[in-house]
């Protein structure tokens, strides 16, 4: 969409601190970190949020929660524990209509979004 950050994220006209890229997915890190590890995944189609995945999404969401968990284990957080949240809408707190998944750890989280 062309007003939307992440989709700006995606083609390079935003500059991101990339983790992880493939066809599908994207992941960076968050430009405002609420932990030692705060990586935003996201997909590479715009969608506005996880209430807008239809049955064709399903093996695209299965390969982000996948994809999250592989970049948890590679930023040494996996053994600890750590956060994979999704905001959706205005009282779900989402400030980014694109779609993303905050992957957060790397000290102990508590509450909301810790
Ligand atoms: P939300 O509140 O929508 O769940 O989270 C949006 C997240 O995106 C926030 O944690 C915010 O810091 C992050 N963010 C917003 N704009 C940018 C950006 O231009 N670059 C990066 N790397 N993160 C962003
Ligand atoms: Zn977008």
């Amino acid at each position: 969409m062309e007003d939307c950050v992440f989709c700006k994220i995606v083609k390079g006209e935003i500059p991101s601190d990339k983790v992880y890229e493939d066809k599908e997915v994207l992941v960076f890190r968050d430009i405002n970190p609420q932990a030692p590890v705060h990586f935003l995944l996201i997909p590479k189609k715009h969608m506005n949020s996880v209430a807008d995945m239809t049955e064709d999404d399903l093996s695209l969401m299965g390969h982000m929660i996948n994809t999250a968990n592989r970049m948890a284990v590679a930023a040494g957080i996996a053994g600890k524990g750590f956060r994979l949240v999704t905001n959706v809408g205005t009282e779900g707190g989402q400030g980014v209509l694109h779609l993303h998944w905050h992957i957060l750890g790397g000290r102990q989280l508590s509450g909301e979004l810790g």
